[in-house]
Order: structure tokens, then C-alpha cells, then sequence
């Protein structure tokens, strides 16, 4: 279908009353946006039957294809079925085969069926009936006249988005009649305007589109080709992908086809690519580094453990950094960050470690040492380096920068040593 547009109409009371985030909304609209199909308009409606189907009337005068979600339960307040169906100026019949849907949910959760349930296997006849693999209410792709289609997902988001994975992005991108490629670039160390100002004139090109985003300390870049296939997409991307790493340079630490990916992924496939270990010992961050880094799937091959020093005593006892050098240098220097690095990685064995001490606030600062001040450091096969950072922001901001400050040390520490 040339030009399909898509509209998302999120239905719940419990969605206007702001008692649930409409998590549901920017599900699917990632994921329509991933396709390349145009959504210009969401909906949310109350579970009340006059407004749904003046939303649905609304919806059907401007798109090809109408996305509810929730409502199709067995209670009264399940209306978004019936509304549809009296919008189209249909009935809704209980349908075997989705009636035997919801009889094997029951069954496979092992639990009786009250008679209301099949009111979840109501449906207007021709609609194509969409299994439910993680709840009872079937969902469905119901044909709604001209070529337009109102598609019906459950409300709860872990029904709603295997369902729509498995069933509907497959049947959405058998529509369409373009393919959207990109590939996803991943910036540390450099400001969202400065890539912005060296990327300007790229961000204004028409096939590839560039477009930047932004989380605390970081900048991702989508760059997405459009065009009839995958093989004809992916040329365009080429020569700008090319040209971004000519004027980026090293602060680009990843770049793949999925909007995954963090500097821990990077650096824990650096360090495995190495056969190499990691070991921290952290003060502000309070064990968030050795965290961040086992959250990535498969790290055990890889982090070998941590300190988590607070006081300033225990990086005596834990790390023997010794007392009369925090007495001299204060326990927030490149002194004690070095010490502490040095420290772990020699009581673990781990060939790299991380350190960091610094000022989180909100108290604590000093005219000299002001807070957002934070000491990393950095021990590996060639030594020990520290780094002193100036970061702003809160508590909380301030913590998440030291840790991937930290690992994009630990990346950077990792590729030299190959080189
Ligand atoms: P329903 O299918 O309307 O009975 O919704 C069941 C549950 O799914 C609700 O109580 C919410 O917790 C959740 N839910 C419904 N709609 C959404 C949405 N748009 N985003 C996130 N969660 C939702
Ligand atoms: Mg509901």
C-alpha cells in the first residue's frame, strides 16, 4: 500500500485518569516508526461507547489502519470491540476458532472458564483472529471497508507486544511497499551540539535522514535509508555512515543495526574479545559500575567482582590505600582514585580495574573541590591513569556520568592495549 498511514487509539479510563502510563502508545509507535509507516495521530478514550466511536470515526476519515489497544476483556466496560463493530455496522458473533483460542488459554493456565470469557471470542465475522500467548483475550485484524483495517491488541503491555511482534509488525510490513534500514551510531564523549554543528548539513539530507537523540551524557544517531528493498537501502547508508566516522572520529563507540547497545555491552565484548577481566572499586557510585557492567548479558566471563569503598576508612581496609595518603591528597584526588584501582586489581587478579571517588552532593562541596568533582581511575597492563571530571547536574545525574565515564575509560583502556 502506498503511503499507509496508521493510527493508534489507546482506549481506558485508567489512561485519562493518568493511573497508567500509555506505555502502550510508544510501543507502537517505535515500532511503527522502525517500519517506516507514517502514524500522524494518537488517540486515548475513556471506556465510554459514544466517544470510542466517535474516536474510531475520527480515525477511519484519516488512516489506512486503526491500532486500538485494551478493552477486550470479558467485563461491560471491554467495549472496543462492539464499538468498532457498530461503527462498521456490523455484529459481532462468537467465532469457533476463537472461541477455542480462549477455551486453551483457560486450559493452559489451568484454570476454569467463567461463561463471560466468551464474550473474548466475539468478533465481526471475516475478521482474521490473532492468538493471545501470554493472556486470554484474542486480538484480531478486522477488515473495515476501502482497503482500511482496524486491528485490536489487548491492553496489558506484556500481551500487547508479543503480540503485536509475532503477528502484526509481520502483516504491517507485508503492506507497505518500502523498507526502512538503518543503522544506529552510539557517541560518548561529545555534546549533543557539537555533533550536531560537525553532522549540520548531513541532518538535511533527504534519503539517508540522520537524526540525533539524546540520554544523559550520550548522543545516538539513527540514520535511516529508505527505499524498495533491503539491498537497494543499504548502499544509500553507506558513504554518510562513512563520512560521520571520518568527522566523529573516536568518540563513536559502536554502530549496529538495532537501537540496543551501551558502553558496558562495548566494553564487556572488548574485554571478551581479549579474554580479559575487569574489577572495580567505587566510592560515590556505591557499586553501580560493577552493576551496569553484569547487567549485560554473559558478563561473568569477564567481571571478576568489586569494592564498594564508601567510608573513607574501608578503601583503607579493603584496598589498603594507605590512610596518610587520603590525609595528604583528601579522599577525593587522583591520588586516592589511582591508589584504589591499583589496589583492586592487584587483590582480584583482574588485568583491568576501575576506581571512583568523588562528590555526588548535594553537600560536601568546597570552594576547591566543588561537587560534581570525581576522580576515575583506571589500572591495566600498562599502568595506572586517573581522570578528573567537572559534572553537573544532580546526585543522581552525577553518579550515572561517573559510571559510564568509567567504562568508556575501561573501552578506551581495552582497544589500545590491542593496538
Ligand atoms: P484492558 O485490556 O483495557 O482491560 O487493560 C488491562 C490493563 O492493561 C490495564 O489495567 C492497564 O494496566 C494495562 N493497559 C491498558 N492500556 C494500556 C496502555 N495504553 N499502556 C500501558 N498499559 C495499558
Ligand atoms: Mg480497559
Amino acid at each position: 500500500m502506498t503511503g499507509m498511514t496508521v493510527e493508534i487509539l489507546c482506549v481506558g479510563t485508567e489512561l485519562l485518569m493518568g493511573q497508567v502510563l500509555n506505555t502502550n502508545a510508544q510501543f507502537l509507535a517505535r515500532q511503527l516508526a522502525s517500519l517506516g509507516i507514517t502514524a500522524h495521530h494518537q488517540t486515548v478514550v475513556g471506556d465510554n461507547p459514544d466517544r470510542l466511536a466517535e474516536a474510531y470515526r475520527l480515525a477511519l476519515s484519516r488512516a489506512d489502519v486503526v491500532i486500538t489497544s485494551g478493552g477486550l476483556g470479558p467485563t461491560v466496560d471491554d467495549i472496543t470491540k462492539a464499538q468498532a463493530a457498530r461503527v462498521l455496522g456490523k455484529e459481532l458473533v462468537q467465532l469457533p476458532e476463537a472461541e477455542e483460542m480462549v477455551r486453551e488459554a483457560f486450559r493452559a493456565m489451568n484454570r476454569p472458564m467463567s461463561a463471560n470469557n466468551l464474550r473474548q471470542a466475539r468478533f465481526v465475522p471475516g475478521t482474521r483472529v490473532i492468538p493471545n500467548h501470554h493472556g486470554t483475550a484474542p486480538g484480531a485484524i478486522v477488515p473495515a471497508g476501502e482497503g482500511r483495517f482496524i486491528v485490536h491488541l489487548p491492553g496489558p503491555p506484556r500481551e500487547l507486544e508479543p503480540m503485536f511482534t509475532e503477528s502484526i509488525r509481520p502483516w504491517l510490513a507485508s503492506m507497505a511497499d518500502r523498507v526502512l534500514v538503518s543503522r544506529y551510531i552510539r557517541i560518548f564523549g561529545m555534546g549533543e551540539s557539537a555533533v550536531d554543528e560537525r553532522l549540520r548539513d548531513l541532518e538535511l539530507g533527504g534519503n539517508p535522514t540522520l537524526s540525533p537523540y539524546c540520554s544523559t551524557g550520550e548522543v545516538m544517531l539513527r540514520l535511516t535509508a529508505s527505499a524498495e528493498s533491503e539491498a537497494a537501502a543499504r548502499p544509500l547508508l553507506e558513504p554518510v555512515e562513512r563520512e560521520i566516522r571520518r568527522r566523529l572520529g573516536d568518540v563513536i563507540y559502536d554502530i549496529r543495526d538495532d537501537d540496543g547497545g551501551s558502553l558496558a555491552a562495548s566494553a564487556i565484548a572488548a574485554l571478551k574479545a581479549r579474554g580479559a577481566t575487569v574489577c572495580t572499586a567505587e566510592s560515590l557510585t556505591g557499586g553501580l559500575i560493577a552493576a551496569t557492567l553484569v547487567n549485560v548479558p554473559g558478563a561473568s566471563d569477564a567481571v571478576r567482582g568489586g569494592f564498594v569503598t564508601y567510608q573513607t576508612e574501608t578503601k583503607t581496609i579493603l584496598l589498603g590505600v594507605p590512610a596518610d595518603l587520603i590525609e595528604r591528597c583528601d579522599v577525593v584526588s587522583a591520588e586516592v582514585a589511582y591508589a584504589m584501582a591499583a589496589g583492586a586489581r592487584e587483590r582480584l587478579g583482574a588485568d583491568y580495574a576501575l576506581s571512583a571517588t568523588g562528590l555526588a552532593g548535594p553537600g560536601g562541596g568546597t570552594p576547591e573541590r566543588p561537587v560534581g568533582t570525581v576522580f576515575v581511575g583506571i589500572a591495566g597492563p600498562k599502568g595506572v591513569r586517573t581522570v578528573e571530571l567537572h559534572l553537573t547536574g544532580d546526585r543522581e545525574r552525577i553518579r550515572t556520568l561517573t559510571v559510564k565515564h568509567a567504562i568508556a575509560q575501561l573501552l578506551r583502556e581495552t582497544r589500545e592495549t590491542e593496538e
